[in-house]
C-alpha cells in the first residue's frame, strides 16, 4: 500500500467527508442568517459515493481516519446506513454535529459502528445560545450530548469557538461543564470562514488567554503535542482534559495530516484552499478506483504548506465553513 505524501514531507490520513451543505442552525461564525441557497439533491454525493472515495483512501493509502461533517450531517437521511458502510473500513469513525438531533440518533449511530463524537456547543446561557446559533435549541444540545454518553459513544467532546465579546465570558463555566459531563472541551479560536466575511482578528480570543483562563481556576498541564491540532492538557487534579485548537495564533499547519470531500465531492487539500478537485465526476463517469486515487494523488500535489491568516496574501475562500465541512 502507498502512503500519501504531499509536497512538504506530510504523510496524509485523515479523511473529513462533508455529507450535506445544509444546516438546521445558522452560527454566525459560519452561516449567513438567510440567503444560503442548498445544494439540489443530485449534486449530493450519495452514500455509495461517499463509501467509495472513503474506501479507496483506506485501501489505496492507508487513511487512518473519517470523520463525517457538514453542514448538518445528521440532516442526512438515513445516516446510520453511511456509518455501517464506513465501519468495515476498520478506522477511526468520528462525527462531529451540532447535536440536536442527537437525542433520538446516537444510539443507531453507535450501533451502526461510530466510535467518537464532536458536539460543537458555545454557550451555557441561553440568550448566548440563541444569538450564536439562531436557534433556542440550549436544552436539545445538552440532552444531546447525554444520549451520545449513554450510547457509549467514546470520548464524547465539546467543540467550542471562541469569540470575544460574544462568550469569552464562559471559558471557565464550559471547562466546568466538561469536567462535570466527563467530556472533553476542545475550545477553537474564530476562523475567517464565517459567511457573512465579518471576521476580524480582534474577537480571537488566543488559546493561549484561554488556557491561562482555565488554568487560573482549574490547574493544567500539557499532555502531548502531537499531530493532533488541539494541545491537550490534562488537569491536575485528574478530572478530564482541556484542549485548544489555535488554527489563528499557532497554526498547527506543519503537522496537518488531512483533506476534506465537500458534499458535491470536491475534494480539497486545506480549510482555506482555494483549488478544488472534482471527484463527482470521475464517480459518476464510471472511472475505475486507479483513476480516483490518482486525482487524490494530484490533489494532495497541491497541498499548501500552510494557510496565511493574518499575512497579506491570505485570501479568503468563497466558501463558508458550513459548505467546506469543518
Ligand atoms: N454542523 C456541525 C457542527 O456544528 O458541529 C458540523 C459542521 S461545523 C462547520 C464543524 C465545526 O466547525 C463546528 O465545531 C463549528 O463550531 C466549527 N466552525 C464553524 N465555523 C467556524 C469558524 N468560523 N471558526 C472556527 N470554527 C468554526
Ligand atoms: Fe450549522 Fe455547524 Fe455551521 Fe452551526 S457550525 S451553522 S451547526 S454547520
Amino acid at each position: 500500500m502507498e502512503q500519501l505524501i504531499d509536497p512538504f514531507g506530510r504523510r496524509v490520513k485523515d479523511l473529513r467527508i462533508s455529507i450535506t451543505d445544509r444546516c438546521n442552525f445558522r452560527c454566525t461564525y459560519c452561516m449567513p442568517q438567510e440567503g444560503m441557497e442548498w445544494l439540489p439533491r443530485d449534486e449530493l454525493l450519495t452514500y455509495e459515493e461517499q463509501a467509495r472515495v472513503a474506501r479507496v483512501c483506506v485501501e489505496h493509502f492507508g487513511f487512518e481516519a473519517i470523520r463525517i461533517t457538514g453542514g448538518e450531517p445528521t440532516l442526512r437521511a438515513h445516516l446510520p446506513r453511511l456509518i455501517g458502510m464506513l465501519a468495515p473500513l476498520g478506522v477511526d469513525i468520528a462525527m462531529t454535529t451540532n447535536g440536536v438531533k442527537l437525542a433520538e440518533m446516537a444510539h443507531d449511530l453507535a450501533a451502526a459502528g461510530l466510535r467518537r463524537i464532536n458536539v460543537s456547543l458555545d454557550s451555557l446561557r441561553r440568550e448566548t445560545f440563541l444569538r450564536l446559533t439562531r436557534r433556542d435549541d440550549l436544552d436539545r444540545v445538552l440532552i444531546g450530548i447525554d444520549a451520545a454518553l449513554d450510547a457509549g459513544l467514546h470520548p464524547v467532546k465539546v467543540n467550542c469557538v471562541v469569540i470575544r465579546g460574544v462568550n469569552d465570558d464562559e471559558i471557565v463555566d464550559l471547562a466546568a461543564f466538561g469536567r462535570d459531563k466527563g467530556v472533553g472541551v476542545r475550545f477553537i479560536e474564530f476562523m475567517p470562514l464565517d459567511a457573512e466575511g465579518s471576521w476580524t482578528m480582534d474577537q480571537v480570543v488566543p488559546s493561549q488567554e484561554i488556557l491561562e483562563r482555565v488554568d487560573a481556576v482549574y490547574p493544567i498541564e500539557p499532555i502531548v503535542h502531537g499531530a493532533e491540532p488541539a494541545t491537550r492538557y490534562r488537569y491536575r487534579d485528574g478530572i478530564g482534559d482541556v484542549g485548544v485548537i489555535a488554527s489563528v495564533t499557532e497554526p498547527f499547519c506543519e503537522s496537518c495530516d488531512r483533506v476534506r470531500v465537500t458534499a458535491e465531492g470536491k475534494f480539497r487539500t486545506c480549510l482555506f484552499a482555494l483549488e478544488e478537485f472534482d471527484l463527482r465526476h470521475i464517480l459518476r463517469d464510471g472511472d475505475d478506483d486507479d483513476v480516483l486515487s490518482r486525482e487524490i494523488e494530484r490533489a494532495v500535489g497541491t497541498k499548501w504548506a500552510g494557510h496565511r491568516i493574518g499575512q497579506v496574501t491570505f485570501v479568503r475562500p468563497s466558501r463558508s465553513m458550513s459548505q467546506i465541512g469543518g
